[in-house]
């Protein structure tokens, strides 16, 4: 098995963890009540998908 020959110091380690970020998730508003909401996805407001109702309160 391949080791390191160095042990990576703190500068390289956050160098490569600067790409890690947090990806922003895709949202759209609800063509129905105008709420944000996830894409593809049913509106938590007002239960709606593809302008039909799918959850009824
Ligand atoms: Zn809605």
């Amino acid at each position: 098995m391949a080791v390191p020959k160095r042990r990576t110091s703190k500068t390289r380690k956050r160098l490569r963890r600067t790409h890690y970020k947090l990806a922003v998730p895709g949202m759209t508003e609800c063509p129905n009540c105008g709420e944000m909401k996830l894409a593809h996805r049913v509106c938590p407001s007002c239960g709606t998908y593809k302008g039909k109702e799918v959850i009824s309160n």
